[in-house]
């Protein structure tokens, strides 16, 4: 059978497959890999739920291998030279506005009993989440505990 159709990415001519008519991309694996990044790249762009499950699968990833960006950086100098650079400017910019609300950082408080909202850190970084109202007992406050260390020696 001659090949009736053109590749979307390598623009050969082809044959769709039997079960694939409107097959848009050749068999190669070369195009069907840019196929699926087109075909991942529309879901991020017009499919809020995927995006959201992708960023949940990423956090996911991202707290079950701890050490894999130390790693990183670790191997590849220059990432981490140009992240060290780029967080040495947010927190510029972050003291610039810490001194325009207060006169001097804010001295350690250590967390008092009371009322706080309490919600999934990995949750709440990727999507607006409920959060628990709980109430917290403060029994020991690391402020003090050092004291009682010191004390002791
Ligand atoms: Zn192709």
């Amino acid at each position: 059978m001659k090949p009736t159709h053109i590749c979307a990415a390598c623009g050969a001519l082809f044959t769709p497959l039997a079960h694939i008519p409107h097959q848009r991309y050749c068999s190669s694996k070369p195009c069907q890999l840019a196929r699926r990044r087109t075909w991942q790249h529309e879901r991020m762009r017009t499919d809020s739920d995927y995006r959201a499950n992708q960023a949940r699968a990423q956090a996911t990833w991202r707290a079950r291998h701890p050490d894999y960006w130390r790693r990183y950086r670790e191997t590849h100098p220059a990432c981490r030279d140009r992240n060290r650079m780029m967080q040495r400017e947010r927190n510029a910019r972050r003291s610039v506005g810490r001194v325009a609300k207060m006169d001097a950082s804010p001295p350690f408080r250590p967390l008092a009993s009371g009322f706080y909202l309490l919600c999934d850190a990995l949750e709440a970084s990727i999507a607006k989440m409920d959060a628990w109202t709980v109430y917290i007992a403060v029994l020991s406050a690391p402020g003090l505990h050092l004291r009682d260390c010191k004390e002791r020696t």
